[in-house]
């Protein structure tokens, strides 16, 4: 079964072809710059060399005629005919309450994605245009939805309750969601069978840092906490946006700079984080090839930024009453040696033993990075949200064929048997 991935932003769509069975890539690649003239198409065809072109390429529909086109192309293509797709598979940011695990699209499920924009004005519209694109490109064609905030459903009330008024919640749903929950699920699985243990037995903190970054608490293979709230801006500081904050900061920001509500939203989005404290970039690379140099500025910006990280990991061993293994995943996460380096020789208090030799070797690899009979494990796993979101689909689509096959199984020779 070839299953299509797709990542649709509202100007940007990234996408994966999985062919399942043998767990392979077929093809990945990304149109940016949808809506403009000069609209960028990155396709990289497996064991093919790559296609790069800039072109008009004005909404999403045009985005994913031109990828299906270059999927069957008889030079850069992959497959014969695009029926050769056999399911399509979305990312999509908020899930609300409703969305408790991935579902297949039908008519309910996109009125209650549409019903969701307002808790993500600038992610879900974005994913609807991919989901109607699929839709006037391959009618027919089954599509799923796999949600980022649906790991986290699991969270109890005390841990995704805001201490505000309860009307906020009842109301208007004000209240932690959490993201990043395919990447906290799949790298949660990942290290329990690295480990060899049950996921059920095991309490973890999972670190996803890359530009976004969330840590979560996931205990039993279920989050049961995560940093990012009701939108990604809580939580650890990243790469651009600030993170936790005093909320009265708000106010007063606006008031004294004469901001308005659209401009704070930017200034703590957009202008805060890496790039404000350090002055040179978001970029952890450039973070640290400055602080290397004796910058001041970088310096304090990756101090900041380990320190929150780490108070967060403390908080959710309390969370969790302990904790067996600490997981360090996405771009900064899985690259960033200094960081890790720096975070687990501060957490000694944990019984951590960090191995400075095994942190420096197998990028790209799952592995372990702290000293064998280390108290707590510390391991790295390389994220691959594609990978759940294409295994998801595949696995909502073979339960219906399951169904569709059932249904057609007539059933009644075993009725009267039974009544007799
Ligand atoms: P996104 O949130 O956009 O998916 P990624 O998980 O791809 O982000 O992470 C991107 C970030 O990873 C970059 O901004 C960069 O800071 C960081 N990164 C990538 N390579 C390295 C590296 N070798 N050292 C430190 N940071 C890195």
């Amino acid at each position: 079964m070839n299953i299509l991935v797709i990542n649709a932003g509202s100007s940007s769509l990234k996408y994966q072809l999985f062919q399942m069975e043998e767990g392979n890539i077929l093809a990945k690649g990304r149109v940016e710059r949808i809506g403009m003239e000069t609209a960028i198409l990155t396709h990289e065809p497996t064991g093919k060399a790559e296609v790069h072109e800039v072109r008009e390429i004005l909404e999403h529909t045009t985005a994913i005629r031109k990828v299906l086109e270059l999927l069957v192309h008889p030079e850069h293509g992959v497959l014969a005919s695009t029926s050769e797709i056999d399911a399509v598979g979305h990312r999509v940011v908020h899930g609300g309450e409703s969305f408790k695990s991935s579902v297949l699209v039908n008519d309910e499920v996109k009125k209650e994605i549409k019903r969701l924009f307002d808790l993500a004005p600038l992610h879900n519209p974005a994913h609807m245009l991919g989901i109607s694109a699929v839709e006037a490109n391959m009618p027919g064609v089954p599509q799923a939805v796999v949600f980022d905030t649906a790991f986290h459903q699991s969270m109890p009330a005390h841990a995704y309750l805001y201490p505000v008024p309860m009307a906020l919640y009842r109301k208007h749903k004000v209240r932690r969601y959490g993201f990043h929950g395919t990447s906290h699920n799949y790298v949660s699985e990942r290290a329990a069978a690295f480990l060899g243990r049950p996921l059920e037995q095991l309490k973890l903190v999972t670190c996803h840092i890359g530009n976004g970054a969330s840590c979560a608490a996931i205990m039993g293979g279920k989050s049961v906490d995560t940093s990012m709230g009701m939108t990604p801006l809580e939580g650890l500081m990243m790469g651009t946006r600030s993170g936790d904050l005093d909320p009265a900061i708000v106010p007063y920001a606006m008031g004294k700079e004469d901001l308005t509500l659209g401009e704070i939203s930017s200034m703590l989005n957009k202008h805060s984080g890496l790039q404000a404290i350090s002055g040179i970039s978001s970029d952890m690379r450039e973070i640290v090839e400055a602080l290397e140099a004796g910058d001041k500025n970088a310096a304090l910006a990756f101090e900041m930024y380990e320190y929150r990280l780490r108070k967060y990991i403390g908080a959710y061993v309390a969370a969790m009453n302990g904790v067996d293994a600490i997981v360090f995943t996405a771009g900064v996460g899985e690259n960033s040696e200094l960081l890790r380096q720096t975070v687990c020789e501060r957490l000694t208090f944990l019984g951590v033993e960090f191995d400075e030799e095994a942190n420096r070797k197998g990028r790209g690899l799952e592995r372990r990075i702290s000293k064998q009979g280390s108290k707590v494990e510390v391991l790295v796993i390389p994220t691959n949200e594609e990978w759940v979101i294409a295994r998801d689909t595949f696995g909502l689509i073979q339960s219906q064929n399951i169904r569709l096959e059932l249904s057609k199984i007539d059933f009644s020779h075993g009725n009267r048997n039974s009544v007799q």
